[in-house]
């Protein structure tokens, strides 16, 4: 019998793997956590997404000896230059949740016009056991509001409204995220990568 290729998600941040697991449920595909294979993950450091989301699907692939995706997101918001941009987890220190993320968010922000105009940006790195690394990226534009909408989604998604739509990120279904979101945008580059790499049939 043909064993489906495993994929490993090199993620501990439950939203996104969620996320995941939607977006790369794909034919002949079989998508496993970190959790599910009892390994650590790779805490990024840097302020460079493509070396974050390289570390962290290199680090999956080398323990694992599997193929391994793995992103570094974050919010720019055009105000602050760019800012939190990678440190986007980092926002007020390591040990904030995300509701403090968001008001840490807001403070920087309170002193601005608006509109607060930003975008998720997702940098996805696909490791092969052999080494080689495949980078795509995914971006969704919209602006930041000052007040929290909506009870979906994770992270700044409450207060991060969508370029062309009335509703907060946290607002959109969870479809319809996985059809708008930087994440998903970064998918959809890397399927044909994914096609050709591990063989999968088109979708
Ligand atoms: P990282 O890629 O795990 O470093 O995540 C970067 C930060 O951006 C985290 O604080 C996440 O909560 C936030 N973030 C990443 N993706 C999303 C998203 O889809 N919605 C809201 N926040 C996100």
């Amino acid at each position: 019998m043909i064993q489906s290729p495993l994929l490993v998600v090199a993620t501990r941040n439950a939203g996104k793997l969620r996320e995941m697991r939607s977006l790369l449920a794909l034919p002949g595909l079989r998508v496993v956590s970190l959790d599910e294979l009892a390994i650590a993950d790779e805490v990024e450091e840097g302020p460079d997404y493509a070396e974050n989301a390289v570390r962290k699907a290199s680090a999956a692939s080398g323990a694992t000896g599997l193929w391994a995706v793995g992103d570094d997101s974050g919010l720019e918001v055009d105000v602050l230059d760019g800012a939190p941009g990678p440190h986007s987890a980092r926002l007020g220190g390591l040990m904030h949740t995300d509701a403090d993320r968001r008001r840490t968010l807001l403070t920087l922000l309170a002193a601005h016009p608006r509109p607060w105009t930003a975008r998720f940006r997702c940098t996805m790195a696909l490791a092969s056991p052999q080494g080689t690394i495949d980078l795509v990226v995914g971006v969704c534009p919209g602006q930041v509001i000052p007040e929290e909408r909506g009870a979906g989604g994770f992270g700044y998604d409450p207060i991060f409204l969508v370029e062309g739509r009335v509703e907060t990120m946290a607002e959109l279904s969870e479809v319809e995220k996985n059809r708008l979101s930087h994440r998903a945008r970064a998918v959809q580059a890397l399927l044909p990568v994914l096609q050709s790499r591990l063989g999968l049939d088109a979708v």
